[in-house]
């Protein structure tokens, strides 16, 4: 190369290094403003003056207040947090006025205290996410103020430079980035914020161990159903730092807003019936009053509610969000843009059914997945949520705020022994299911799942085949040797309005208590239950009471009592080998269970070997094989060679289409047969199994 292209080259490659640190020193300003900005408008301006100025009177001349114990080591409601939230409000209002040398003195004293104490908490989350956040945020606020020495500011970077953002998952790791971010940002350093950026946007992907799943259910805690809780600070999480990023380098990629949009879309909104969300989705925040009323994600003053932000993020889908905004802040009914619609995760072990008139979700658990879990003292007696849960929703607000007197045995839909005495989760954290058999078949539409239970010294094979106007319950093949009754709970929710029963043949309204082996239905807020082959039901409509401080000892030790609706079955001690089958119809008045006593829908096996059911309306049938078998009436002979759960659609053509899924999420293939008066098929039909991320999903065939 001769000496004037080197030169040149040079003077090239000096330019574009120029321009690309003036790019991003841009990018770092933009991006900068913007969190400031979401910073200052998350802080309640209207309390702010008022709280500044009573703080700013209260602290000590050594920068602490004799308020907060700076000792504690609390794992939740620690109380040295507090010392940093006033602090921030400090730094809001020498954002808007730096002219303020008192409150500049008294924030360098308070943040001095602060790394002079450096108070601890036995809870992880605070030292390396709580606290880390507040000093970032506080470092934001304060940047133009140029109020802090560089050697304060210095030792509080250090302090933040808290959790292994690589090691973390979910949104743990997504909350540490958020911190890295504000610190480089403070630091102008381009190589944290690519890390932090890279880190904080790693957990949108379908292929996480925890977190998100490709089923587009969320995991956390080892593989424990998170939908909402750690689902939902995901979901704000990556849509607030993506607003952050917009049009700037670092902007999340549309393949994976896509992905974010998915999970918001199709599985978190679709567990929101009205503004309440089901209680299943909850962890261990369902022992945490008004957690299943979503009205914040829709609206909030300061513009950062979820749904909100997301629309800023993603302009594809903002009719569906604004639908979704209609229903959660009642301006419409729960019924609004309701499409039809069935989903099976195979990963999560949970099922959703929805119809303009109601939800119908399914909550269960495989030895792939961990059941419920108590920790930090909430959510002590969820010991048997997880074996087969029901949430059936009209209006949304069925069981909102239900829990605290809540009977824990006879969660809804749940097969358990009945003991006197709610029981504690002694376990922490959640422990592993034992069931190998759970899962789910779905065209999109229809579809069933089976969950065969096997916990506590309770067996039973549960199984939900679920169609437009009805859910078929089936229950099978119940044993158990415990000391207390077993039962399976219908429902139990708040009890709205009259409660009626048609039992040995005759109507009458239930007061207070029903116990009967001849039962044909019960009727209550718009929902009615068939009981096509009796057993003992028992009914009750009374006043319940407890306290959240039952539930989850951080919480209120106040009373709370209401009237609760319940209906279960009492298996009676030593069951063996009894069933039960009940068929829920949501959304029908009175007069229709009068005018209509039985349901269109045929049972056609509920045994140890299979249940099936007909529905002859849809022309369809869905059936849960617990072992090779073939299943044969008038119209149909179907066989497998290896346990399965079907649903054939178009029975009575010569086209049906047969869907298959399989689980024990073990098999790679299995084979079946079928013949009907329209269409026989003489050599038996292989079928190969989804495997890898996809085992437990449903495959189909098309005959003919
Ligand atoms: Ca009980």
């Amino acid at each position: 190369m001769n000496k004037f292209l080197y030169k040149f080259y040079v003077a090239l490659a000096s330019l574009c290094l120029i321009s690309i640190v003036g790019y991003s020193q841009d990018e770092f300003q933009t991006i900068e403003t913007r969190i400031t900005q979401y910073l200052k408008e998350e802080i309640n301006t209207a309390k702010l003056d008022q709280d500044v100025k009573t703080n700013s009177t209260s602290l000590k001349a050594n920068g602490s207040w004799s308020t907060i114990d700076y000792s504690s080591t609390a794992g939740t409601g620690w109380a040295p947090l507090i010392h940093l939230n006033r602090i921030k409000q400090f730094a809001v209002a020498l954002n808007e006025n730096i002219e303020n040398v008192q409150l500049a003195d008294q924030t360098v004293n308070a943040l001095r205290y602060w790394l002079k104490v450096d108070p601890t908490s036995t809870n992880w989350f605070q030292g390396e996410i709580a606290s880390p956040t507040n000093i970032g945020e506080i470092l934001m606020l304060l940047k133009n103020t140029n109020i802090l020495p560089k050697t304060l500011q210095d030792s509080l970077l250090t302090q933040m430079s808290q959790g292994n953002v690589v090691k973390a998952v979910g949104a743990n790791k997504l909350d540490i980035a958020i911190h890295m971010i504000y610190r480089a940002c403070v630091t102008r350093d381009k190589a944290l914020m690519d890390s932090a950026v890279h880190q904080a946007f790693l957990p949108i992907t379908l292929a996480n161990k925890q977190g998100l799943q490709s089923d587009y259910s969320y995991l956390q805690h080892g593989p424990q159903l998170q939908i909402a809780s750690y689902g939902q600070v995901f979901l704000n999480g990556e849509y607030k730092v993506a607003s952050w990023l917009l049009g700037t380098s670092y902007a999340l990629s549309a393949e994976k807003v896509k992905i974010l949009d998915h999970y918001l879309v199709d599985t978190f909104l679709k567990t929101i019936r009205g503004r309440y969300i089901d209680f299943n989705t909850e962890g261990r925040g369902i022992s945490r009053n008004d957690v299943l009323d979503k009205k914040n994600i829709s609206e909030q003053k300061n513009g950062h509610a979820l749904l909100t932000l997301a629309k800023k993020v993603s302009q594809k889908n903002t009719e569906k969000l604004e639908e979704a905004q209609q229903r959660i802040s009642e301006k419409q009914a729960p019924s609004f843009k309701i499409e039809p619609l069935h989903t099976h995760f195979w990963k999560g072990d949970y099922t959703l059914h929805l119809r303009p008139a109601y939800s119908f979700n399914v909550r269960s658990v495989s030895k792939r997945t961990i059941r419920a879990e108590q920790g930090n003292n909430e959510n002590l007696l969820a010991k048997f949520l997880p074996d087969g849960s029901t949430n059936i929703q009209r209006s949304g607000s069925e069981y909102f705020n239900i829990m605290p007197i809540w009977e824990w045995d006879k969660i809804p839909g749940i097969t358990s022994r009945d003991y006197p005495v709610d029981q504690k989760m002694t376990i922490e954290w959640g422990e592993r299911g034992l069931s190998p058999f759970v899962g789910g078949v779905s065209d999109g539409v229809y579809g069933a799942s089976v969950y065969q239970l096997n916990y506590n010294e309770v067996r039973a094979k549960k199984a939900w085949f679920f169609f437009d106007d009805e859910v078929v319950c089936l229950g099978a093949d119940i044993n158990s040797f415990a000391k207390e009754s077993i039962t399976t709970t219908v429902n139990q929710a708040w009890a709205k309005g009259a409660v009626k029963a048609f039992a040995n043949g005759k109507l009458s309204t239930v007061n207070k208590k029903l116990s009967t082996n001849n039962l044909q239905w019960v009727w209550h807020d718009s929902i009615g239950y068939y009981f096509p082959s009796q057993g003992n039901v028992e009914l009750s409509k009374q006043t319940q009471k407890g306290s959240w401080a039952k539930i989850n000892t951080n919480r209120s030790t106040d009373a709370v009592k209401g009237d609760v609706f319940k209906l279960w079955f009492n298996h009676g001690t030593d069951p063996v080998k009894q069933s039960y089958a009940y068929i829920v119809k949501p959304g029908v008045s009175e007069k229709d269970m009068q005018n209509q006593p039985k349901s269109a829908v045929q049972i056609l096996a509920n045994d140890e070997t299979m249940q099936a059911v007909k529905n002859e309306n849809l022309n369809m049938m869905q059936i849960v094989f617990y072992q090779a078998g073939k299943l044969q009436n008038q119209k149909i002979a179907i066989s497998v060679d290896q346990a399965c759960v079907l649903l054939i659609k178009d029975i009575d053509s010569e086209q049906p289409t047969i869907y298959i899924a399989d689980p024990t999420q073990t098999l790679t293939d299995l084979k079946l047969t079928f013949s009907s008066e329209m269409l026989k098929v003489t050599e038996p039909i292989s079928v190969t199994l989804p495997q890898g991320n996809q085992k437990g999903a449903t495959v189909s065939i098309k005959l003919n």
